[in-house]
């Protein structure tokens, strides 16, 4: 019997590598690899494509929450 058991391979998900360096994600911070990139993603995002004002600065002089 040539039993190569390559035809039983239990279909495992795609490990994603950490999109901010490159390792291998854990399961805890998915698709991260560490909690330190996925905070350091997050803040890339939210500087990015969602900034929020800082209400200290701000003047309540009709502003326009513009998107
Ligand atoms: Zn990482």
């Amino acid at each position: 019997m040539s039993g190569e058991e390559t035809d039983k391979v239990t279909p495992l998900r795609p490990k994603r590598p950490c999109p901010e360096c490159g390792r291998p994600s854990a399961r805890e911070t998915y698709p991260f690899c560490s909690t330190r990139c996925k905070q350091v993603d997050l803040n890339r995002w939210l500087s990015g494509s969602y900034a929020i004002p800082v209400r200290d600065d701000e003047e309540d002089d009709g502003e326009e929450p513009s998107q």
